[in-house]
């Protein structure tokens, strides 16, 4: 959180979001007061007063993601390189909010890639994870969307995507299973090949440290 307010403004090529926008803050404040008011709460008590206004920010902050342009990120980092061995950034934080319920999910992502003439920088793939898990998503989707930016972009010979998370709309809600995890995986290029894809899983699962 405190990245996002110091660097907002122009970081490596690319625009980073603004600061809070005060009318769209003001504006989903108010309705954060009648929302509460409608859950029966008194939107004046003193521990309230200033909640609409910090869940609005909350709000802006936990979608930021619709600002960031995911392939400019990439692009602002990638390297000319004759490196051909798989690329592996495991156990990155992923933090979203599913569209369903706009309830957060939460886990890790898993992201590996065969250059194919070029390199990007590693600091990027946490980026272009956070711009797409910023928005209301669905974690299939979120999947898709990481793997499909990766490969127009860099265009390597293979993309590999492994997302594992719990959803609070599932552990807080409805079927209440707590401990639940949902895997989602998408591939690209070499990683269809049975042996690829097998050492990826391989090396993400193994413990290395
Ligand atoms: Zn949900």
């Amino acid at each position: 959180m405190s990245n996002y307010k110091d660097d907002h403004d122009f970081v490596e090529g690319y625009q980073k979001i603004d600061r809070y926008n005060d009318s769209k803050i003001s504006s989903i404040a108010a309705h954060y007061t009648e929302v509460l008011s409608q859950m029966g709460e008194d939107p004046n008590r003193e521990g309230l007063l200033k909640t609409p206004e910090r869940v609005a920010k909350a709000l802006q902050y936990l979608t930021h993601g619709y600002d960031l342009d995911a392939a400019e990120i990439l692009k602002s980092a990638m390297f000319k390189e004759d490196y051909s061995q798989m690329v592996i950034v495991k156990d990155i934080e992923v933090y979203s909010m599913c569209e369903h319920h706009m309830l957060p999910f939460f886990g890790k992502a898993h992201i590996a890639y065969i250059p194919n003439g070029h390199i990007v920088g590693l600091s990027k793939i946490p980026r272009i994870v956070d711009a797409f898990a910023r928005r209301l998503q669905v974690q299939e989707r979120l999947t898709n969307e990481i793997r499909d930016c990766i490969q127009d972009t860099l265009m390597p010979a293979g993309v590999a995507v492994v997302i594992e998370c719990k959803h609070l709309c599932m552990a807080m809600r409805g079927i209440q299973k707590q401990n639940s995890v949902t895997t989602t995986s998408a591939f690209t290029g070499e990683f269809a090949k049975d042996k690829t894809r097998a050492e990826f899983l391989r090396l993400i699962t193994a413990n290395l440290h």
